[in-house]
């Protein structure tokens, strides 16, 4: 049996139902094979157990992994060849990314998580081409790289059967095209187009060959309503029934997305989807931005778990979320970095104070999200959306001992007023390299800035190598593509918001 005594001067447990820091001042956890088994004074648990290894120690703040709910990718879209746009012209200049090794890229975002205190990822493969087999050995590549570097990972691969470019079928948005133009963008499609029982097969399977692991879980992400086809809906609702394991699912992200589930159901994307049953305490909603007042209720009603991805939002002109109006509706809300936060990187840290302060609406009494909040949603509540669930986002007895040792001295160097709550001041000013220690189930994979599994130097200086390579004929190819397909893409939306709600001046409650 490991076990250690991660010792520190504030240590977050979690949060009390109402909200409020449980924290304990100059103590310790005891952590025995990956588990927090008891919270006590430092003296107390040396002495009851002198042969336990040591983690921390004076001038540290201990506090619960940080939860990033929900990602794709490492080396992020700009990196590899688009520039931001709208999100739905945006996925078509993503046609011309270029081609990553898995391993390198899952590692990639990887590092710039955990050194950013994320002990637990939402990994959320958006596609991957070819048949189950090809599928199986990518989403392995991806789960490998997590279980290499020691991060807890809830892995899906989306569920995606239709509209694959725009928001109508394949087959429609090909007779658009020129003709010389439609062979290479039908080619594109029928490397996606694994059918939806294949799909169900491959999440069938990684679950099975996940099952005994602590730190791999497996879950399912139908990717979005227009993405769906209502067999895909009720698939998705039926793996959710039969296995258990929640859902992720993006929702409502632009205003056309809005316009679509309109056009497609005559009323709200939420409605329809929870008809097929995908609501509830095991749903997550990614982004949510465009949610009527309706559909808050709804969410609420229901128990529906609500995922911001507010750098994400912005990049990609998808809007603000509503997030006061989801918190006083009591929807558990998580944070997700989604592709790339605002800095391009995934720093959790600096996702969570932009969320602090998007959300200050004018007014002095109008509300806004406090610091303890935010890190609620970064730990408990993104823990929530994950099949880890009450395991993780806490320090409390029984919980996995996924910890972020801060330095607290290098934090408030040379001063900080000790009159500031103590969450107050981390939000607002933990940067990456106060991070100290990071541990995942009790074992350190990040110390002082230095990975213990995995060579960053080596891994970044390979990614280097290859990247530097010449774009080979096939990404030649996709970023022809992506350049002449998109102005027919951008003609698709032409209107399109127009021909679900009419004119602007006719929508009283268009923005409600
Ligand atoms: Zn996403």
């Amino acid at each position: 049996m490991t076990t250690t005594i991660v010792e520190a001067d504030h240590i977050l447990l979690g949060f009390t139902a109402e909200g409020a820091p449980d924290l304990v001042e100059n103590g310790a956890l005891l952590v025995e094979n990956g588990v927090v088994r008891e919270v006590g004074d430092r003296a107390g648990l040396q002495r009851s157990h002198p042969d336990a290894g040591r983690v921390g120690g004076r001038g540290q703040v201990a506090i619960p992994g940080l939860v990033n709910a929900h990602h794709h990718v490492g080396l992020t879209p700009l990196q590899l060849g688009s520039a931001d746009h709208p999100l739905e012209l945006w996925f078509a200049s993503r046609l011309a990314l270029r081609d990553v090794p898995a391993r390198l890229d899952t590692l990639y975002s990887a590092f710039e998580m955990v050194a950013s205190g994320v002990t637990t990822v939402q990994h959320l493969h958006s596609r991957a081409p070819g048949g189950p087999d090809a599928v199986l050995a990518a989403a392995g590549a991806v789960i490998d790289a997590y279980r290499e570097i020691g991060m807890r990972a809830s892995y899906s691969f989306a569920l995606r059967d239709q509209n694959r470019l725009v928001y109508e079928a394949d087959e429609a948005f090909l007779e658009r095209l020129p003709p010389d133009l439609r062979p290479a963008m039908a080619a594109y499609f029928r490397r996606f187009a694994l059918p939806l029982a294949e799909q169900v097969a491959v999440f069938h399977a990684l679950r099975g060959r996940y099952a005994g692991e602590d730190r791999i879980a497996i879950q399912i992400a139908p990717s979005n309503l227009h993405w769906l086809s209502d067999a895909a809906l009720a698939s998705a609702a039926e793996m959710a029934a039969e296995t258990g394991a929640p859902v992720h699912m993006h929702l409502l992200e632009t205003p056309y997305q809005r316009a679509y589930a309109s056009k497609r159901t005559g009323g709200s994307a939420l409605e329809h989807v929870h008809r097929f049953g995908l609501t509830g305490p095991h749903v997550t909603l990614g982004h949510g931005v465009w949610m009527t007042q309706a559909d808050i209720d709804l969410c609420a009603g229901t128990g529906t778990r609500i995922c911001h991805n507010c750098s994400s939002n912005f990049r990609l002109k998808s809007g603000v979320a509503p997030l006061n109006r989801f918190t006083a509706h009591g929807i558990p809300v998580a944070l997700g970095i989604d592709e790339a936060g605002i800095n391009d990187d995934r720093d959790m840290l600096q996702e969570m104070r932009l969320v602090l302060n998007v959300h200050r609406e004018p007014g002095i009494d109008s509300p806004h999200p406090k610091p303890a909040d935010i890190l609620r949603m970064a730990t408990e509540h993104g823990a929530a959306t994950t099949p880890f669930g009450t395991r993780i986002g806490h320090l409390r007895p029984g919980g996995a001992a996924d910890i972020v040792l801060l330095d607290w001295n290098r934090l408030t160097y040379p001063y900080q007023n000790p009159e500031i709550a103590l969450l107050d001041v981390l939000v607002h000013r933990a940067r990456r390299e106060c991070v100290r220690t990071v541990l995942v189930a009790g074992e350190v994979i990040y110390e002082a800035g230095i990975f213990t599994r995995v060579d960053r130097p080596g891994t970044l200086a390979d990614i280097a190598q290859r990247m530097g390579l010449p774009l080979d004929g096939a990404e030649r190819e996709r970023r022809q593509l992506a350049a002449a397909v998109m102005p027919h893409v951008r003609s698709f939306y032409d209107g399109y918001i127009d021909e679900a709600f009419g004119p602007p001046h006719t929508r009283p409650n268009a923005s409600a």
